[in-house]
Parts: C-alpha cells; structure tokens; sequence
C-alpha cells in the first residue's frame, strides 16, 4: 500500500526551482536514504511532505490525505514524526519530559509535566527511554547528555508520538560516525519494528547502502535515480 504518494511535485523560490516536476510513490514500511549534494533538494522535499513548505504545483498525497488538507495538529502528529539534526529538546528539563512532549501534538511543556504524574504515562516514557537505552538518565537534565544520548532522547520521543510517517534531515550530521551509526541503526531498527514508514536525508553513501531498503538521489530538484539500496553498490 502507498503511503505517500508525489506527482509532478514542483517548488520555486523567486525564480529558482529547488523541486522540478518529482515523481515516485512510497510504500507503507520503506526505509529511504535521500542522497545528492548540497543544495538538490532534499530539505524543501521533507518539507513538504510535513507539510512545512507548500508546493507550487502537483499532487501530494500523504497516507491518504492530500496535503493541503492535513491541517488539524493532531492528525498530522498522528501521521508524521520529525527528527533532526539540531534533536529540538528542551535542554533545561528533564530527559523524561522531553520524552513525554512526544504524546502531546501540540508539545505542551506544562502538560509534560502534568502527564509525568500519571503512572502510565510515566511507565510509558520509560519503556520508550529502555528501548533506546537510556532508563536509567530519565531525570537527567537534556543538556548535560552527550549529542548522541540526546539524539536517542529525540527517538524516545518520536516511539511515543508513533507516527505513520518518520521524516529525519540529516538525522546524524553532527555526531561522529560511531554514535551516528549508532542512531542510524536504532532509528532503522525501530521503524521496522512499529511498521513505520522512514524517510530520511544523508550524505553519506555507505549509510544509506547499509541502512536502508531504498536510496532515491535527488540533483538540481529531480530524480537522479532511484534503486533499491542493494542496487546502488553496483553503480558507485
Ligand atoms: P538540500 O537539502 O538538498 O541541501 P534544499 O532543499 O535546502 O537542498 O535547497 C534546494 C534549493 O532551494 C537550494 O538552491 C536552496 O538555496 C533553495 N532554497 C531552499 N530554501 C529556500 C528559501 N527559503 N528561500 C529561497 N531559496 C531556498
Ligand atoms: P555518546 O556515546 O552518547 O555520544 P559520549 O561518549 O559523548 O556519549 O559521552 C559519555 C558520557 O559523558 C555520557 O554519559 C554523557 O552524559 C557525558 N557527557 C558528554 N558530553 C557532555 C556534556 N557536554 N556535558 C555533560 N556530560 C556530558
């Protein structure tokens, strides 16, 4: 089944095209690398399919609803879940309220902390604090854990919120690359395990061969190619 789905997806910025006419489909499950240099794309694509950046023109179908229509918080928080670089944590609070932002679609802080003294609410953060091995930080202040224990907070956060849809920019550009293949593995992992659907963009060749189902390169806003992930070992 086809979870998203882009048709002659075009965005201009004054009179530059940074998506020109992009067409494919995404199935339910897919794990896709964004690959291409600088400049291809790749932000104003995920952008649009969290419904950031309005396309100019074309159709944009995300788990059944056009875009344009996705406007309710709530549904869009059920349908998509974004991660990125910068994780976007409140580093004065505690890990676990960070966690617990993610239920809440419209990220309230005061209701974080109300929810914390709900006992499910609360057992269910730390299960998700478990699942990316960090039980035992739950009252740690965000700030003081390290770029790549506060990127697993991200994805402690996104398995509470539970999204269909997880879209990540350059989930890993700041981290060095054994932290950041050890996210890139967990956030794989983690979406296979909840059937979710994962997009994200890279610069990294090797991560995207080894990590994912399907690499789709994106150059000067179109379709450079698109192959299954196996595929492309044999191209570069
Ligand atoms: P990538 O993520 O692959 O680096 P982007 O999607 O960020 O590429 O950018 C695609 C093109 O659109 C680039 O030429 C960039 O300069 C341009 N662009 C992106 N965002 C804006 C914006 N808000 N205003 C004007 N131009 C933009
Ligand atoms: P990670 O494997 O997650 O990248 P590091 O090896 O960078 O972790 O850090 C190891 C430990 O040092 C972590 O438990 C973390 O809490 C602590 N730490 C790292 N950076 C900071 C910091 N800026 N402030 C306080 N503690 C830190």
């Amino acid at each position: 089944t086809e979870i998203i789905e882009v048709k002659n997806l075009s965005k201009y910025y004054e009179r530059k095209i940074a998506l020109s006419s992009l067409s494919f489909s995404i199935k339910k499950g897919e794990l896709i690398a964004l690959i291409g240099p600088s400049g291809a794309g790749k932000t104003t694509l995920l952008n649009t399919f969290a419904t950031i950046v309005k396309p100019d023109e074309g159709r944009l179908v995300i788990a059944g609803i056009p875009s344009e229509k996705l406007t309710n918080r709530k549904t869009l928080a059920k349908k998509i879940g974004i991660i990125r670089q910068q994780f976007d944590l409140v580093g004065q609070l505690p890990v676990i309220h960070n966690v617990l932002s993610g239920r809440l679609a419209d990220w309230g802080l005061i209701k974080s902390l109300v929810s914390l003294i709900i006992p499910q609410e609360k057992q269910a953060a730390l299960k998700a604090l478990e699942r990316v091995g960090l039980a035992d930080k739950f009252m740690e202040q965000t700030s003081k854990l390290s770029g790549g224990e506060q990127q697993r907070v991200a994805l402690a956060r996104l398995l509470l919120q539970s999204p269909e849809i997880i879209l990540a920019d350059e989930p890993v550009a700041s981290l060095d690359p054994a932290r950041a293949e050890d996210i890139l593995s967990m956030l794989t992992k983690l979406a296979q395990e909840e059937n979710q659907t994962l997009i994200t963009s890279l610069h990294s060749v090797e991560y995207a061969r080894k990590y994912f189902t399907r690499i789709i390169a994106i150059k000067n806003g179109e379709v450079f190619f698109d192959l299954p992930a196996e595929k492309v070992s044999d191209l570069l």
